[in-house]
């Protein structure tokens, strides 16, 4: 059975990355008819942050792609959070100390610091590896006296990993294919620590096993762990899963990661939901439809043109084997094209429902049809419903400045004799409806000999205050007569 697992440390928010690496595995989940489990990686208790798992549990539902195992969810393999479960770790590394695969170093951060200088004064690298492991404190090292009488007056120890001499190691990745390593660049790396918490790295491992974990999926900067992953698995004699890494997220020009710097510099949003002071992609009004979307595209390619993807859709069409191997450049724009696209495929209802929320915040209560109507003459210039006010402010209040470039350009001395004419006309029909005064009004500037130029900029003008705007006839049929011809004479007095 396809079981994956998001493996977050409540260090922080969730950032766009993170939820990607949570989306990839939710689509393979869903695809293989499998689970989603979330787990909690919180053995490094300096680096906690409070309310971040919250933070990541409640980003993860807005998204529309919840956990099917995870804190507040418990199922057969839980419990879900590293913290809870850290009395389970050490038999573990003590098992790997019986099989030869690990053991214990007494090494003081100091004398290991000491180390690390003597080989850097001669230009050479530290490794706490079998290049070094004999000159230092360990139970390689030591006598199995010695080791038993430090233990045993409560010297500080941690268990490290015995990583083999001379051998080459072949790393299997969905995504990258084969790859080679020598395991003389790998270091001994610490699986226990002294304050009796493992390290994520034994923690992870244990926890994938027992959670019966068939695919892990998660971020390129997880690839240089993969030879010690392997390592373990075949030193607990256990199956390992399948790995995929996924490409890093580049910032939106230059080189490098996108980093939470780039949001701020650049203003746009780098995490789903606000988290401090940085805004999120739900409060500047994403839809999640439009992120999850973006997310997919981030490093994952259909094979087709099509970009506009459900999850339903996604679901059917995610591959791991069409991720690419590549960094994905992050693009601020296109995401808020997706929006945009997102926004054009919502219903008139549910934009309508929307935008009465933002109106009831600035006190102005519209009925639900007239809204409606107002909501499908604009949308389409919209890429958020915040949008929505700058386009369509002249429906709900009559104009109190009107744009001055446009003002000198079309306004003209007979202008307001015109205009005078205009509300006449309008008077006199009875009907007020677009078309009836379209017709009216384009009757009468034929029958006057005048320009269009001469009626038609004007009257917006006056209508909207500015030159923006839908069908100048589907405006006053919405605001109505009276309101229009209330307009225009204000306008001209
Ligand atoms: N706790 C790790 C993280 O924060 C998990 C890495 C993994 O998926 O193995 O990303």
């Amino acid at each position: 059975k396809v079981r994956v697992r998001f493996a977050p440390s409540p260090t922080g928010p969730l950032h766009i990355g993170g939820l990607r690496t949570a989306l990839f595995n939710y689509l393979i989940a869903k695809k293989n008819g499998g689970d989603f489990v979330l787990r909690i990686e919180d053995t490094d208790q300096n680096r906690f942050v409070e309310g971040a798992e919250e933070y990541i549990i409640e980003a993860l539902n807005w998204c529309g792609i919840p956990f099917d195992e995870g804190p507040g969810k418990e199922g057969e393999f839980g419990p879900y959070k590293q913290s809870k479960r850290k009395d389970l770790y050490k038999s573990y590394a003590e098992d790997l100390i019986k099989k030869g695969k690990a053991y214990y170093a007494f090494d003081t951060p100091e004398s290991l610091d000491k180390h690390r200088k003597e080989h850097e004064a001669n230009g050479k690298t530290f490794i706490y590896n079998w290049h070094n492991r004999e000159k230092l404190t360990n139970s390689l090292a030591l006598s199995e006296n010695e080791v038993t009488a430090k233990i045993a007056s409560g010297e500080d120890y941690v268990i490290r990993f015995k990583s083999p001499k001379d051998e080459e190691l072949l790393l299997n990745d969905i995504i990258r294919g084969q790859i080679k390593i020598d395991t003389n660049i790998l270091d001994d790396k610490v699986l226990f620590k002294s304050d009796g918490m493992p390290t994520y790295h034994l923690a992870n491992i244990v926890d994938d096993h027992l959670m019966r974990i068939s695919h892990v999926i998660r971020g390129e900067e997880w690839l240089p762990s993969l030879a010690l992953h392997t390592l373990l698995y075949e030193a607990f004699g256990w199956n390992a899963p399948e790995f995929a890494h996924l490409p890093l997220i580049m910032k939106p020009v230059g080189k490098g990661k996108l980093s939470k710097r780039d949001g701020e510099k650049g203003g746009f949003p780098v995490f789903p939901l606000t988290w401090n002071q940085s805004e999120g992609y739900r409060e500047s009004g994403f839809f999640p439809e439009a992120v999850v979307n973006f997310l997919a595209l981030l490093g994952w390619n259909p094979g087709t043109e099509q970009e506009i993807f459900t999850l339903e859709e996604l679901i059917n069409t995610f591959t791991l084997e069409r991720v690419n191997k590549s960094g994905a450049r992050f693009d601020p724009e296109k995401n808020n094209w997706y929006n945009q696209q997102w926004l054009q495929l919502k219903s008139n209802e549910e934009l309508a429902k929307l935008y009465a929320l933002e109106l009831e915040n600035k006190g102005i209560f519209a009925e639900q049809n007239y809204l409606l109507k107002v909501v499908s003459s604009i949308k389409e210039r919209a890429s958020f419903v915040k949008d929505f006010w700058e386009l369509s402010d002249y429906f709900f209040k009559a104009p109190t400045s009107y744009n001055e470039k446009a003002v000198k350009k079309q306004w003209k001395e007979d202008t307001p004799e015109i205009m005078n004419q205009v509300v006449a006309v309008l008077e006199s029909i009875p009907d007020f409806e677009s078309s009836k005064i379209e017709e009216t009004v384009k009757a009468w500037i034929g029958e006057k000999e005048l320009s269009f130029g001469k009626v038609m900029p004007p009257l917006r003008l006056v209508i909207v205050g500015d030159m923006k705007g839908p069908h100048l006839f589907d405006i006053m049929d919405l605001i109505g007569k009276e309101e229009s011809i209330n307009r225009i004479k204000t306008a001209v007095s």
